[in-house]
């Protein structure tokens, strides 16, 4: 009898010793442009806004495991997010702009979370971009380009995922092909239910198979390509909060089967692409609250939860300090809207005035939005600037917009812009993304698997040893 009460102990010991940290529900979180100082700078900023020269951390930030990864690509030093993407989620480095193939741009990789459902997983996606941008796509689609944006939509459907979320479809209906079917319609058939909103997605959720979560069709209309930057949120906006919220829910109706969700905080790139400091700072600390959902759900199963944090690539090369050992960041506590927001309020000024605004109106737009003149004290030159970009652009002539990546801005918003990351000491090297170290957190279920440097490739690989998932080259 002792003998086979110690035969059973040994079997239980042995069981926990190779099952017991298996991570039953995984999260998967990508800050598009997040690279270290996008990080640290947000940190760095809080610290200010309470007084002090010293980080006030996120939540992700304060996860037991951190470490670092590189993002290049098969052909390309610097990574886009196709390439990247395609890195993260199926461990295979291909060419720049290619989604879910190698690089001879034909042969399918699978994702992690196809290994999960082919695990019996649940599994969810989810952006606060298009659904089909480059991140999320990589994670079900195999097409050479990231901008078939139709054919990565039919993809969605075939690979049959449990949720879905993001802005919308960017290409609904085939450009090419009139007779193709509408992927709205598809959705019907291939048992999924679209819900408009939070409101919509907890009213039809309980009733709904699959789900695909998008903003209300007034938010699309006006902008389909992603919700709006946490800058320029109305109480009318669905928020990556909310959309994390309603992924949880959803994957957790049959939380015996676990789940894999990842999630993308789209904008930081879109942000650092336009270089604009407080617009990028004001998304990650968005993203960290989505990030608090999932960990709110590990705290209340840390034993069989795993949360994973990491970036594509990092956006824009940015800098923090320009010189003075010093940083100012506070300053951009002043700034009330995005780039892109503040083009739209004088779009509307233009339109009040019949392209002949008044410097009064201009100044009063700019203080408003910016702190300039009266939180924020400009320099003779920097006044000078702003004055000279709106005798050429805003007395008499018609709207002429600078461009960059996801935007096309008036010149006058990207002068104030420009003035405002000046003056808190924020610089930038490129409209582009750069090949700078990524940051990598990890909590929870075989979190102490990322540890030492790491290859982006080889993370999708560490969150299927983690849970559990069977590998498919
Ligand atoms: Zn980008």
């Amino acid at each position: 009898m002792k003998k086979l009460y110690f035969l059973f102990a040994l079997v239980l010991f042995s069981y926990n010793l190779c099952f017991a940290q298996q991570a039953k529900y995984v999260f998967y979180f990508i800050g598009d442009g997040m690279g270290v100082n996008q990080v640290q700078g947000t940190e760095l900023f809080q610290g200010e806004l309470n007084g002090k020269i010293a980080i006030e951390p996120l939540c992700f930030t304060q996860f037991p495991v951190s470490t670092v990864a590189t993002t290049f690509s098969a052909t390309n030093g610097v990574t886009d997010s196709a390439a990247a993407g395609t890195a993260l989620a199926t461990g295979n480095k291909t060419k720049n702009g290619a989604i879910g193939v190698l690089k001879d741009l034909e042969t399918p990789v699978n994702s992690v979370a196809v290994w999960a459902k082919n695990s019996g997983r649940r599994v969810g996606i989810a952006t606060s971009v298009s659904v089909d941008h480059a991140t999320p796509a990589a994670f079900y689609a195999h097409e050479a380009s990231r901008s078939s944006y139709y054919n990565i939509g039919t993809d969605l459907y075939t690979a049959g995922f449990d949720f879905y979320a993001g802005s919308d479809f960017m290409e609904p209906k085939n450009k090419k092909d009139s007779n193709a079917k509408n992927l709205y319609k598809m959705a019907d058939e291939y048992g999924y239910s679209i819900a408009r909103g939070y409101k919509d997605y907890t009213s039809k959720s309980a009733k709904a198979d699959k789900m695909i979560l998008f903003q209300t069709e007034e938010a699309s209309s006006k902008d389909r390509s992603a919700i709006p930057y946490a800058i320029d949120r109305t109480e009318k906006d669905m928020t990556l909060e909310e959309i994390t919220r309603s992924a949880i829910d959803f994957l957790s109706k049959d939380l015996s089967k676990g789940f894999f969700l990842m999630v993308e905080g789209g904008k930081i790139d879109w942000a650092c692409h336009s270089n604009d400091g407080a617009t990028a700072f004001r998304e990650v600390q968005d993203f960290d609250k989505a990030i608090k959902q999932a960990y709110e759900f590990y705290k209340q199963h840390p034993d069989e939860t795993l949360i994973v944090v990491t970036a594509d690539h990092e956006t824009g090369g940015i800098v923090l300090g320009t010189g003075q050992y010093k940083l100012n960041l506070k300053a951009i506590e002043n700034q009330k809207t995005s780039e892109s927001g503040f083009t739209k309020i004088l779009n509307s000024m233009r339109k009040e005035y019949k392209n002949n605004v008044p410097w009064k109106a201009v100044q009063d737009a700019l203080e408003e939005n910016f702190g300039f003149w009266d939180e924020i004290e400009l320099s003779e030159e920097q006044e000078a600037r702003l004055r000279s970009v709106y005798e050429k652009t805003l007395k008499g002539q018609k709207a002429k917009m600078e461009k960059s990546e996801y935007a096309q801005d008036e010149a006058l918003a990207a002068e104030a812009k420009r003035i405002i990351n000046e003056i808190a000491l924020i610089g930038w090297v490129s409209g582009d993304h750069s090949a700078g170290y990524v940051p990598v957190f990890a909590i929870g279920a075989g979190s102490e698997n990322f540890s030492g440097r790491l290859d982006n490739t080889q993370i999708p690989k560490l969150i299927a040893k983690s849970a559990g998932y069977m590998i498919e080259e």
